[in-house]
């Protein structure tokens, strides 16, 4: 898969997206499984704000663990998303091993 350069993303729509995201993190509160909800919800307000964190430091879209772009249509997704596909693909093996 091809990876896009960092130039490629749209600064201020990804900005305003995770600021909606975490907004709607904060509405967003099921009451299913609530430790769960309470633990995915931590989650993804940390991924948010280390996303925002990555913005304003100039790297948002390079990957954490590779430091190669993160895939358009990855960040489209999820805009807090912080691995390229083969990254989060270790990660996961890694997590489902653990
Ligand atoms: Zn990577």
């Amino acid at each position: 898969m091809d990876h896009a350069s960092p130039e490629q993303i749209d600064i201020e729509t990804v900005r305003t997206r995770l600021v909606q995201q975490l907004k709607q993190i904060e509405r967003d509160v099921p009451a299913i499984d609530v430790a769960a909800t309470i633990e995915r919800t931590h989650i993804r307000r940390r991924r948010a704000k280390a996303a925002l964190d990555r913005l304003d430091a100039g790297i948002y879209g390079l990957c954490c663990q590779c430091n190669l772009s993160v895939e358009p249509e990855v960040l489209h997704f999820d805009p807090s998303a912080p691995f390229c596909n083969d990254c989060q693909s270790e990660v996961d093996l890694r997590r489902r091993n653990a």
